[in-house]
């Protein structure tokens, strides 16, 4: 997992509380690392996950039905 930095504005967020991972829908390239993953002794951050701090992981929430990248250039035409 990537430590916890907010997709949008790049805050730091030491406390959990502050923040939230968001998982999109899955692109055909999400399936084949998820199949990776699935192999021992792997260990890295799903890429269709992100984190968000508390001012912008409800927005991402509302995307959460799109792939990542979509989500993304969508929140950040809003902010
Ligand atoms: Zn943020």
């Amino acid at each position: 997992m990537k430590p916890p930095i907010c997709e949008i504005c790049d805050k730091r967020m030491d406390e959990f509380d502050d923040c939230g991972l968001v998982y999109f829908k899955k692109r055909p390239s999400d399936l084949e690392w998820d199949k990776k993953a699935e192999q021992p002794g792997f260990v890295g951050h799903p890429p269709y996950a992100a984190w968000f701090c508390k001012e912008h992981y409800e927005e991402a929430k509302k995307f959460e039905h799109l792939t990542i990248s979509e989500a993304l250039q969508k929140i950040k035409e809003k902010t």
